[in-house]
Formats: C-alpha cells, sequence, structure tokens
C-alpha cells in the first residue's frame, strides 16, 4: 500500500525535473492526497475507486465536472486560483502518464479503506521505534525486535482517549513534520503506553 501512495509522489518528483515540468512539483501533494481521499470515501468499489482517481486529470486542467457517471463532478467546494495546467502541454502529458499507468490504476483499485492504511502507519513507527534503520541488526536481534514491535502494536494501538480529571476529553495541536511545521492539526491525547505483555524495552 505504501508503495503505491510514495511511489506516485516520487515518480510526480522526478517528472518535475526534467525541462518545461516544473509546475507539475505544485501537484505532488495533491495527488498524494486525492489517493488518500479515494482510499477512504470509495468503501471496497473498485470501480468507484478509479474514476475517482482518474478525475484528477480533469481538476489539474480546471475542469470540475463531467468526469464519469459514477463520479461526475469535483468533491470540493468553490475552489482558488491554482497553477493550472494546460490539458495537452507537456507537464500534463506527463502527469497524465503517471496517474493512468495500467500498473498503478489497477492498484488502485484495490487500495483498502484508509483505517487500514492508517494502523499500517502506525505499525511501520512502531517497527522503526524498536529497529531504528539507522543500526543493522542481525536476523535473529531482526526477529526479536519485530516480536517486540507486534506485542506492543497489539497492546497499545487501539488506546481510549485520554481525559482530565475533570472528565473532559484531552487534546493536543500537532505541527506535522511533513508539512514542515506549517500547518495545525489537532490531535487526541491517548492515554499512556502500558508494557504488561513484556518487560524489556
Ligand atoms: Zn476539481
Amino acid at each position: 500500500m505504501f508503495v503505491v501512495f510514495t511511489g506516485v509522489s516520487k515518480k510526480l518528483e522526478t517528472a518535475s525535473k526534467k525541462a518545461g515540468c516544473q509546475s507539475l512539483q505544485l501537484w505532488v501533494k495533491s495527488a498524494s492526497n486525492h489517493m488518500y481521499w479515494v482510499a477512504a470515501s470509495s468503501g471496497e468499489d473498485s470501480e468507484l475507486k478509479l474514476d475517482k482517481w482518474k478525475s484528477i486529470m480533469n481538476h489539474i486542467a480546471d475542469k470540475h465536472t463531467g468526469h464519469s457517471d459514477r463520479f461526475p463532478k469535483c468533491a470540493h467546494g468553490p475552489i482558488g486560483e491554482r497553477c493550472w495546467l494546460e490539458a495537452g502541454s507537456k507537464p500534463y502529458k506527463v502527469m497524465d502518464g503517471i496517474i493512468t499507468s495500467s500498473y498503478l490504476l489497477r492498484d488502485i483499485g484495490q487500495l483498502s479503506p484508509l483505517y487500514q492504511t492508517y494502523y499500517l502507519e502506525v505499525f511501520h513507527n512502531v517497527v522503526n521505534h524498536f529497529a531504528p534503520k539507522s543500526i543493522h541488526f542481525f536476523h535473529r536481534a531482526m526477529l526479536v525486535r519485530m516480536y517486540l514491535s507486534a506485542l506492543h502494536f497489539n497492546e497499545n494501538s487501539d488506546k481510549q482517549q485520554a481525559r482530565t480529571k475533570e472528565g473532559r476529553l484531552q487534546w493536543r495541536v500537532n505541527y506535522p513534520k511533513a508539512k514542515k511545521g506549517a500547518t495545525a492539526a489537532v490531535k487526541q491525547v491517548k492515554v499512556e503506553n502500558t508494557y504488561g505483555t513484556f518487560f524489556i524495552y
């Protein structure tokens, strides 16, 4: 799954370095967001996922209606000026080649609903904690660290939101690094981790 998400971003990033294609840089984040939205909003409906996904090629050319029977118009509200691409221009064609490649379309149809992706992401973070990529571990050590990751994840991944003494739900403001701290997001404060299933940390 991650391969699909990161693969498109990387391909667009690389393509934006081609002569005359710098404008693609401005659509990398949008394409990635769009993919998450397609995964999150379509259930198991592969056809709908594909129709939604392909609509981005109209959207980037400032065309927001007339996409397809299943997904006739963009779901966003009124939208301001963007760096629209002209249909048929070089960057448009390059992006089209990436967005509608047969390999990618096959994967898009099989995207899981978002919650699965979210938990996989959380699990990857846990693995990174117990087995940092910067350190080399031999097979047995790696295996044990994977076991620890799985135990920790199973015990703590479905935690309740923390409450104050007065019983109010706790929240915090987060500045995601991926957005270089420029965007704030409100996140739930979770109850503390527990370590009941193992003792080494
Ligand atoms: Zn649109």
